[in-house]
């Protein structure tokens, strides 16, 4: 793999403060701290114990708005992720069983062993996004690839701040859930493709961001090649220092690579081929 020769390869002061303040003991003791994905056992239990708390509907906005403020509480500051969120209505991504558990910050389970992240998760890591240089400089996202679609709630996300989508996804059945989903709500500029994201898609690159929603031992070399000068990468990956799967940033420069990385994270594994 094309491993980033630049010094910045460890947790730096570029890195969101919110993302590598936590000390590994703290990360023992609070496993679930940035937990996208958990067990479906427990999402099956919460399920039965909880009900909308305020007893609003969940196509209520008031609802989202709600979920908006408590991020706002948490630091996200990025307007465009802010409005967006509160714009997808996440509960018609998740089984109706689990609808009501859409706004608290956690990650369900969609079938398949695989779950979608906790709203936290996916707002600080669309908010990295934004500070890359290119959506500095532009105020959205540009060209987006973002591999592992799952039921496509950060799709629809990524739909309302960028200027184009290509998402892909490898498991056949969410693929198409995902579809039906982003057509059902109308969410344009998307491009949702069935295939092995480890390979990118060339055919639309160079991309502005990149985004996994799943983490392998390394970054593939098919991400940094499609990625634009001034763009920016954020996935999951294992770090080499032991700490485990961690958030890492990449920052691709006119003079190359600068890779940064954040706290530690537990994804769903990225696999290769599709099924
Ligand atoms: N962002 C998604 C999260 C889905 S979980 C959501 O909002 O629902 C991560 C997804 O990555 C899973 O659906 C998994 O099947 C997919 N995945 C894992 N490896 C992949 C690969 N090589 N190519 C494409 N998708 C992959």
């Amino acid at each position: 793999m094309n491993k980033p020769k630049d010094p910045t390869d460890r947790p730096s002061a570029r890195f969101p403060a919110s993302l590598h303040q936590a000390k590994p003991a703290a990360a023992k003791a609070r496993p679930e701290l940035l937990r996208p994905q958990r067990l479906l056992h427990e999402a099956a239990r919460d399920a039965r114990l909880l009900s909308t708390p305020s007893g609003l509907g969940l196509d209520n906005p008031a609802v989202r708005e709600r979920m908006v403020q408590r991020l706002r509480g948490e630091g996200v500051r990025s307007e465009p992720v802010l409005q967006a969120m509160l714009r997808v209505p996440r509960h018609r991504f998740v089984d109706s069983a689990l609808a009501a558990q859409a706004y608290e910050d956690t990650s369900l389970p969609i079938g398949l062993g695989q779950t979608i992240s906790k709203p936290s998760v996916v707002a600080r890591m669309l908010e990295w996004l934004f500070l890359g240089e290119s959506a500095r400089g532009h105020g959205h996202l540009g060209r987006v690839l973002e591999i592992g679609t799952g039921c496509g709630y950060q799709t629809a996300l990524l739909a309302e701040v960028a200027q184009q989508v290509v998402s892909i996804e490898r498991l056949r059945a969410l693929h198409d859930v995902a579809v039906r989903q982003l057509a059902g709500l109308q969410t344009p500029r998307c491009e949702l493709l069935y295939g092995d994201g480890m390979l990118g898609h060339p055919l639309r690159a160079p991309y502005d961001s990149i985004v996994a929603a799943a983490g392998g031992e390394d970054l593939p070399q098919a991400w940094l090649q499609q990625l634009a000068v001034g763009g920016r990468l954020i996935a999951p990956a294992r770090a080499a220092d032991g700490r485990g799967q961690v958030l890492v940033v990449v920052d691709r420069t006119p003079q190359g690579f600068r890779r940064t990385l954040g706290e530690a994270v537990q994804f769903v594994p990225l696999k290769s081929g599709i099924s």
